[in-house]
């Protein structure tokens, strides 16, 4: 399958391939961390933002709801709840009654650079075109929360910054 690039911005770079039922989304982080936990007003900011996005349905180890597991959790799962969320806005604003995706993220720091992540999505080739507007909400969303957090919280990012640097 082949790799498409969609998003190269100072902060993360997005890829995708896809199969007839499937996509993969490849992520790459550009900063020094990849958790939520540096960006401490992603539940404020997603709550004014993309309030639904808290309300998905989350499966992680500890069974929290994803408005709490999202305080701490790993940029590539957020990405992946609100792309999800998008996919089902956007389905939903074309008519549709209901709408559902699933998903899963994985990563491996072992085999593949430091924040990098493997998004899969079950939609495929078909809808291509759903993805690509659920995609660009998804980024534009994701760019602004990182850009506000990293401006406006410097006694939390940057101390962090350097502690993960060193
Ligand atoms: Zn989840």
């Amino acid at each position: 399958m082949e790799k498409v690039s969609v998003n190269t911005s100072q902060y993360f770079q997005i890829q995708y391939r896809q199969s007839n039922k499937k996509t993969a989304i490849t992520m790459q982080i550009n900063l020094p961390f990849v958790s939520t936990k540096y960006l401490p007003m992603t539940g404020a900011f997603l709550q004014a933002h993309n309030p639904s996005v808290l309300r998905t349905q989350c499966f992680n180890d500890a069974n929290l709801p994803f408005d709490i597991e999202v305080k701490e959790t790993e940029l590539g799962h957020l990405f992946e709840h609100i792309l999800l969320d998008q996919l089902c806005l956007s389905e939903m604003s074309k008519g549709a009654k209901s709408s559902t995706f699933s998903g899963r993220t994985s990563w491996d720091w072992q085999k593949n650079p430091y924040g990098m992540f493997e998004i899969w999505i079950d939609i495929g080739k078909e809808q291509l075109q759903l993805l690509m507007e659920a995609l660009k909400k998804t980024i534009a969303l994701f760019e602004k929360l990182i850009f506000i957090s990293l401006s406006q919280s410097h006694t939390n990012a940057a101390p962090a910054l350097s502690y993960i640097r060193a």
